[in-house]
C-alpha cells in the first residue's frame, strides 16, 4: 500500500483522474476540421449555423477563445500539431515543400510518442504530409489509415467508381485503407464519420488515439441537397454550401460522441475539437469573425481557430479560457493524460494544460511565434500584445487568394484582449513594446533554418 501511494503521489496530475485510479489510460480523440472559420461554430458565436455536436464539446468542458494554430496553412498546421514542434524548426512551413519533400524521416510525431504507453493509434480523413513510402501514416505512427494522403479530396465518393478511376486529378483519388484503395459511396464527410466511429466500437481494453482529420469545410464546396435544406434560410449561395458542409461536419462529430457514449467511453477519453486554420474568406464564405484576416494571413483571422476540448470526470464543465492556447499543446496534453513521461529530447514547444483546464495552475503570459515564408509573413505573441506583420491591410476585400499589394511591410503591434479584431495599430504609440516584441521575433527567427520559400503559390491549398 505504501508503494502504491507515493507511486500514486509521484504521478503527473492526470494519473490522478477517476479514469486511471480504475487502472485504465484515457483515449485521446483530436478531431480536426479543415479551413473552418474562428466564427462558424455556435460556441463562437455563430449566428447562422447551428454546430450542436461541435458546441457540446464546449459546453463539456473548455472552450478556448484564444486557441491557435501554427501556420495559416493546412499542411505546416498538421506538421506543428502532429509533431509538438514548430514546423519551421525542421522546414515543413508551406504546403508545396511538404507536398514536395513530406515530412523529414526520422522525425517522431503523436502516434509515435503514445505507442510506447500502450495505445492503439489511427488516422481516419486526410494526411497531406506527403505521399512517399516513408511518409505513409502506417509508417508516421498509425497503426490504422483510412482516407487521403493527398491535401484534399471531393465529397462525392461515388463520382470515383468508374473504371478505371479518374486518379490523375490530385482530389479524385480513391480512398485508401492502410494503403490498400477502396471503394466507397457516399459523401465523403459522412463516410469519414462512420468510420471513425467504427475505429472507437472496434477497439478493445487498449487505449486509443484516434486523429480524425476531416477535410470539411475546406473546398471543394460540395453538399447534399439534405444539408442544402437544412441551411436554406441563408440567402448566398456560396455560404449556404458551406454551411451545409459544416452541418454535415457537425453530423459527423455527433457520430462520434453517440459512439463515445454508447461504448461508455466519456469519462475515458479526451476529446479536442479545432481547425487547421482560419477560413479562406473569398474562396468559401468561411466567417473569421469578429478577427480580421483570413487563412494565409498571420493576423488573428488565419491562425485563432475554433477550439474546444471536453474529458468528461476532469475537466469541469462550461469553462471559457482566454488565454492564448497552442496546437502545439495537444501532445503534451495527451502524454500527461497517459501518465507516459515526456522524453528530454522531444523539444516539444506547447505545454500540458491539464493544470490550467483542472485549476490546479493559473495561466502564465506565455511566447507564441508564426513564421509563414510563402508571404513572407510572421507574427510574435507575448502575453496580450502581438506584432505583427500582416498581408492584406488595406484591401477592399479580404482575401487569400490576392498577391501581396506592395514591398511596403505593415508591422502592426496590438492588444489583443482589448482589441480582437486588430484596429488600432499601437506601434507609433507605443515604441517601448513594439521593439521587445521585434526583439523576442528576431531571436527565434535567428535561431530557425533558412526560410523555405520554395513554390511561393499553391495551387491547391
Ligand atoms: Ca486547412
Amino acid at each position: 500500500m505504501r508503494i502504491f501511494l507515493t507511486a500514486l503521489l509521484l504521478a503527473p496530475l492526470a494519473a490522478l483522474s477517476a479514469a486511471d485510479t480504475q487502472g485504465k489510460k484515457p483515449n485521446v480523440l483530436v478531431i480536426l476540421a479543415d479551413d473552418m472559420g474562428y466564427g462558424d461554430t455556435g460556441f463562437n458565436g455563430s449566428k447562422d449555423i447551428q454546430t450542436p455536436a461541435i458546441d457540446s464539446i464546449a459546453r463539456n468542458g473548455v472552450r478556448f477563445s484564444a486557441g491557435y494554430v501554427t501556420a495559416p496553412q493546412c499542411a505546416p498546421s498538421r506538421c506543428g500539431l502532429l509533431s509538438g514542434r514548430y514546423q519551421n524548426e525542421f522546414g515543413c512551413e508551406v504546403n508545396t515543400d511538404i507536398d514536395k519533400h513530406g515530412i523529414p524521416v526520422g522525425l517522431r510525431l503523436f502516434g509515435d510518442y503514445l505507442h510506447p504507453a500502450g495505445y492503439r493509434t489511427g488516422l481516419v480523413g486526410k494526411w497531406h504530409l506527403g505521399e512517399t513510402p516513408q511518409c505513409h501514416p502506417n509508417r508516421r505512427g498509425f497503426d490504422d489509415f483510412f482516407g487521403f494522403v493527398t491535401g484534399g479530396h471531393i465529397y462525392y465518393c461515388d463520382q470515383l467508381l468508374a473504371t478505371p478511376p479518374p486518379e490523375k486529378r490530385i482530389y479524385y483519388k480513391l480512398l485508401e485503407r492502410n494503403g490498400v484503395l477502396e471503394k466507397n459511396t457516399g459523401y465523403l464527410t459522412t463516410v469519414l464519420g462512420r468510420e471513425c466511429a467504427d475505429f472507437i466500437h472496434r477497439q478493445e481494453d487498449q487505449p486509443w488515439f484516434m486523429y480524425a482529420a476531416f477535410n470539411a469545410p475546406h473546398t471543394p464546396l460540395q453538399a447534399t441537397p439534405e444539408l442544402l435544406d437544412r441551411v436554406k434560410h441563408i440567402s448566398d449561395t456560396q455560404r449556404r454550401t458551406y454551411a451545409a458542409m459544416v452541418v454535415g461536419l457537425d453530423d459527423a462529430v455527433g457520430k462520434i460522441l453517440a459512439q463515445l457514449k454508447a461504448d461508455g467511453l466519456e469519462e475515458r477519453t479526451l476529446v479536442v475539437f479545432l481547425s487547421d486554420n482560419g477560413g479562406p474568406t473569398d474562396k468559401s464564405s468561411a466567417s473569421n469573425a469578429p478577427l480580421r484576416g483570413v487563412k494565409g494571413d498571420t493576423l488573428e483571422g488565419g491562425i485563432r481557430v475554433p477550439f474546444a476540448m471536453q474529458w468528461k470526470g476532469v475537466i469541469p464543465a462550461d469553462q471559457t479560457i482566454d488565454s492564448p492556447v497552442s496546437s502545439l499543446d495537444l501532445l503534451p496534453t495527451a502524454m500527461a493524460a497517459a501518465g507516459t513521461e515526456i522524453p528530454n529530447d522531444a523539444a516539444f514547444a506547447g505545454m500540458n494544460l491539464l493544470p490550467l483546464l483542472t485549476g490546479k495552475a493559473k495561466a502564465e503570459p506565455r511566447t507564441l511565434r508564426w513564421r509563414f515564408p510563402m508571404r513572407d509573413l510572421w507574427a510574435v505573441r507575448q502575453g496580450d500584445f502581438k506584432l505583427v506583420k500582416e498581408w492584406t491591410r488595406g484591401q477592399s476585400k479580404e482575401s487569400s487568394s490576392q498577391k501581396q499589394p506592395d514591398a511596403k511591410n505593415n508591422i502592426e503591434l496590438y492588444q489583443l484582449n482589448a482589441d480582437i479584431a486588430e484596429s488600432n495599430d499601437l506601434s507609433a504609440s507605443q515604441p517601448e513594446k513594439r521593439k521587445k516584441l521585434q526583439s523576442a521575433y528576431d531571436a527565434w527567427n535567428a535561431s530557425l533554418p533558412a526560410q523555405h520559400t520554395e513554390g511561393k503559390a499553391s495551387k491547391e491549398e
